[in-house]
């Protein structure tokens, strides 16, 4: 049995980032640059009002006051869009919209509300500087410089900017193709009856929207049944189609639990059998020409917390996320939490902030059946696999869950 540690440097050791393709701007939300974006203009591309105003002369409203205020003549009105073609003169005010390029001549622009508006001309009582609500051209980035780095997750924020770069067709790194197979005679469909000595399939389901929830193309085999042939036959079909076989179920040491079985008949390269990780214990991970295999155990609590811990890891690195650890911080906890020693022991609990800190509360039994507890969750405390009891008031490390 190795440690979680251990286990997680040879997946990611082993793990390959995939190639690239090339996706329509919007299509590639949530995935990983694979080019280094550069700005192909100023942006802005000319001096623009930040402001609905009038754009003018700062010179023409020095030594102005409610006593002495300075008259502008409206010489026009600019809207968004529009180019102003003349040049502004001394005396003289053009209505400006916000967004609308300054025009030649106006060094600076005076907000609406600080002017008193007649019928062909405005009356200023304060003076005001140059270059006030202007947005200058190449504010923001100039043409030929750096806007967003190789490796950067593309989010809603930069498909606007890429958008506003220019930019419509983005080279990403591409999303691997996982393959469920879920196992188990004693499983039944949603929608099916329950009867004596058959449970509902829920694995299948908390997989397949573990591995959407990362982005990632996902397609389940369905439940197939605790028979070696039929597993062989259909692990060997997943290599073919994905690029990461995930089974549930089967991968201990009960008398129908083939999957290892089937994995030593195909001679698939295993790395490790058992992690000291609690819940999740029996968990493989192989490869076979350059595919992932991981066996997650059948106890529903089991395959998350396998997932999260291993296999989501190995989907953000294929997709180029360049994320060792997650995001760990210091929770105080409420409540003493008893655990068994030996293995590191993932405890699902509630985590609420209170004056700025994180403290954790008991979420329910930690059986590795037990999605309930899961469910009342939103993150976990890690207590090391040398530690039995852990009081209130001390600090663990925690974490938010399926981030
Ligand atoms: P196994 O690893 O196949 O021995 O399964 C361990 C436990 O998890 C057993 O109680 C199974 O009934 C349960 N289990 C296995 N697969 C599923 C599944 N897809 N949905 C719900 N429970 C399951
Ligand atoms: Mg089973």
């Amino acid at each position: 049995m190795i440690t979680v540690e251990e286990a997680l440097s040879t997946i990611i050791a082993e793990t390959e980032v995939l190639g690239t393709e090339t996706l329509n701007l919007i299509s590639s939300l949530n995935r990983v640059l694979a080019e280094d974006i550069y700005s192909k203009d100023n942006l802005p591309p000319f001096d623009k009002s930040a402001m609905d105003g009038y754009a003018i002369k700062s010179k023409d409203t020095e030594g102005c006051s409610t006593e002495k205020p300075a008259r502008l003549k409206v010489k026009g009105v600019i809207k968004a869009g529009d180019l102003y073609e003349e040049e502004l003169h001394s005396k003289e005010a053009i209505k400006i919209m916000t967004g609308a390029p300054l025009p030649r001549g106006a060094d600076t622009v005076i907000q609406v509300e600080k002017v008193k508006e007649f019928s062909d001309e405005i009356t200023i009582i304060e003076p005001i500087g140059r270059e006030k609500n202007i947005l200058k051209m190449g504010e923001e980035i100039r043409s030929g410089e750096l806007a967003i780095p190789l490796g950067k997750k593309i989010r809603p924020a930069e498909i606007g900017l890429l958008a506003s770069l220019g930019y419509s067709k983005i080279k990403v790194h591409k999303i691997p193709k996982i393959i469920l197979l879920t196992t188990g005679d004693e499983l039944i469909d949603i929608e099916e009856k329950l009867t004596p000595g058959k449970i509902r399939n829920c694995n299948e389901y908390s997989l397949l929207a573990l591995a959407k929830n990362l982005g990632a193309e996902v397609k389940s085999y369905g439940v197939i049944r605790d028979d070696p042939n039929l597993i062989f036959e259909k692990i060997e079909e997943a290599f073919e189609e994905g690029d990461i076989v995930i089974s549930s179920g089967g991968a201990s040491v009960g008398d129908y639990d083939f999957i290892h079985d089937s994995l030593k008949k195909l001679k698939v390269d295993t790395k490790f059998e058992a992690v000291a990780i609690k819940p999740g214990k029996p968990v493989t991970f192989a490869k076979f020409k350059n595919k992932l295999y991981f066996a997650l155990p059948g106890n529903p609590l089991s395959v998350i917390n396998t997932f999260e811990q291993f296999v989501s890891p190995a989907i953000k690195k294929m997709m180029g996320i360049d994320e060792v650890s997650a995001d760990e911080f210091p929770v105080i906890l409420e409540e003493d939490f008893k655990v068994k020693k030996g293995r590191d022991n993932y405890v699902y609990v509630d985590i609420r902030k209170k004056n700025g800190a994180y403290y954790a509360y008991k979420a329910g039994s930690q059986g590795s059946n037990q999605l309930l507890t899961i469910s009342k969750a939103n993150g976990i405390i890690i207590i090391d696999k040398d530690t039995s009891i852990v009081r209130a008031g001390e600090i663990l490390n925690g974490r938010f869950i399926f981030k």
